[in-house]
């Protein structure tokens, strides 16, 4: 069996004009770092793109592929890779991911190191020992998670990032044109009264889509209640993230309350940070994101959803397409999937950094069928790498 050579962790840098979730407001102007923080949900942005790319080789020559966020500070994650998980994977069977994965876990587990940027660099390291087993075997990566269910996953359209109401509604109806059916605006970007963004994207659209609404963790579970029960009129596909992610117990009031399924889950790590919520009735729709939980706990998340009898749509966010890639294969196996979030502010103007291998046109997406994640940093992308 071939065992790992060689572990290393790089940044990838992608410039951009107009910043992720659209131009910054008045008095949100970037520091020198590049950094700014968003009034709507209080959370730092920066005005580039930033991921980081793990390149894991065997000593036969195999190389696989991993992926984890780099947008804040991406040299901590780095550096946890480089000086010190490395030397935990090499030399090691890669079949032994989920071995390697718990050890390294372990090692900082008691200093309550079990998530945050801890987690992200084992999760890169993870998803590229994943794809080295697929890329041995000679099969997809959904073949060894149990099998693969679909080659199709519904994409919905993450984001109106535009300023006027108006011009949101065109950039939907423009989708919808493209074929796309459902969609999700999110509350920094939408009018003040949600009733109001609502009802205008409603009658633009038709009764026949599905709309939800991303509430970036920026209210009270009082106040959520009551702008979810102003949008409910106009029929909401979901509510995400309606308070703070530490307030289980407010999640757990509004998923009592309102008849619309509350969803959460991008900011979670571990089967852990979704266990308490399921146990806590607290949510309808998990929501796990590749770059921060890996190909393992990704599993793990989604088969204790499904033993809940709860609907798991991925989320998807900032990256070369690798981490997609990942969560696409991972969400091919699982039975509980609905849709996949698309966000095509990324997703379309990064294609040219991986090869070809996943498609999104007409409202799905197409998952590869090749070896491992299917899909490799293109020599483009190799070129931009840093150590
Ligand atoms: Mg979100």
């Amino acid at each position: 069996m071939s065992k790992v050579k060689k572990v290393e962790a790089f940044s990838l840098t992608i410039p951009r004009d107009k910043p992720y979730l659209g131009d910054a407001k008045k008095g949100e102007e970037a520091n020198k770092k590049g950094y700014f923080v968003r009034e709507g949900n209080k959370t730092v942005y920066a005005t580039v793109d930033r991921t980081i790319i793990v390149r894991i080789e065997t000593h036969s020559g195999v190389v696989g592929w991993g992926e984890t966020y780099g947008l804040i500070a991406p040299e901590a994650t780095m550096a946890l890779i480089n000086d010190f998980m490395s030397d935990f994977v090499e030399d090691k069977d890669p079949f032994d991911v989920s071995v390697i994965y718990e050890d390294i876990y372990n090692m900082m587990r008691f200093r309550k190191y079990s998530g945050g940027y801890y987690h992200d660099a084992l999760a890169a390291i993870d998803i590229a020992l994943w794809d080295i087993c697929g890329k041995i075997a000679g099969l997809p990566i959904s073949k060894l998670l149990g099998g693969q269910r679909r080659k199709e996953i519904p994409a919905y359209v993450s984001g109106l990032p535009e300023p006027t109401l108006e011009k949101r509604v065109q950039l939907a109806l423009s989708w919808k044109n493209k074929g796309f059916h459902s969609f999700k605006f999110a509350t920094p970007q939408a009018a003040d009264n949600l009733n109001q963004e609502m009802e205008a994207l409603r009658t633009a659209l038709g009764d026949s889509v599905k709309i939800a609404c991303d509430m970036h963790w920026n209210q009270t579970s009082a106040e959520a209640i009551s702008k979810i029960a102003e949008m409910e009129p106009y029929k909401l596909w979901f509510a995400e993230a309606p308070v703070a992610t530490e307030d289980i117990k407010g999640l757990s009031h509004i998923a009592r309350t309102v008849k619309t399924p509350v969803a959460v889950g991008e900011e979670w790590r571990t089967v852990y940070d979704a266990q308490a919520r399921i146990d806590a009735d607290a949510v309808h729709i998990v929501q796990p994101e590749m770059g921060h939980v890996g190909m393992t706990q990704f599993m793990r998340i989604g088969l204790a959803a499904q033993s809940h009898n709860l609907s798991i749509i991925p989320h998807a966010t900032i990256g070369s397409g690798i981490f997609l890639a990942a969560s696409l294969q991972a969400s091919s196996a699982l039975e509980n999937i609905k849709s996949h979030e698309y966000q095509h502010t990324i997703f379309d103007r990064n294609k040219h950094l991986i090869t070809e291998g996943i498609e999104v046109k007409h409202g799905l997406y197409s998952i590869s069928d090749k070896p491992g994640l299917g899909v490799e940093p293109t020599e483009y992308t190799i070129s931009l790498l840093k150590k």
